[in-house]
């Protein structure tokens, strides 16, 4: 069975194909690292997230924070979830730690800015 996908990890988009049946073999990649991607998609999928929590005494009312490494998919709406509760106030360094080890993935949300 092939899984057909486009390859986010540049902005070409490379239309791949990855057979599941054969090893996760990608095709239609235009270099490795559409191979590395469309494997990992379909085995163990990740994203790094990126969003805003309350900065209290700030610029503005919120601060942009991210995460410092890529966590499950499937833990994206828990970590959201988390996010929504967060209040900080400014002042903030870019790179200071908000919630270390968000949901138990081992990866830590810090801020993407200083404000
Ligand atoms: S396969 Fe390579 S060239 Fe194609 S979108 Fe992915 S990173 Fe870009």
């Amino acid at each position: 069975m092939k899984k057909k996908l486009i390859c986010i990890a540049c902005p070409i988009g490379c239309h791949l194909e990855v057979d599941v049946e054969n090893n996760y073999a990608v095709t239609g990649n235009q270099c490795k690292r559409g191979v590395v991607y469309g494997k990992k998609e379909l085995i163990n999928p990740t994203r790094i997230v990126t969003s805003t929590v309350i900065i209290k005494n700030g610029i503005y009312n919120r601060l942009p924070v991210k995460t410092d490494g890529e966590i499950p998919k499937s833990m994206i709406f828990d970590v959201m979830k988390q996010l929504n509760e967060v209040v900080v106030t400014s002042p903030i360094k870019m790179g200071k730690v908000i919630i270390e080890n968000v949901c138990d993935t081992g990866i830590n949300i810090v801020a993407s800015r200083s404000m």
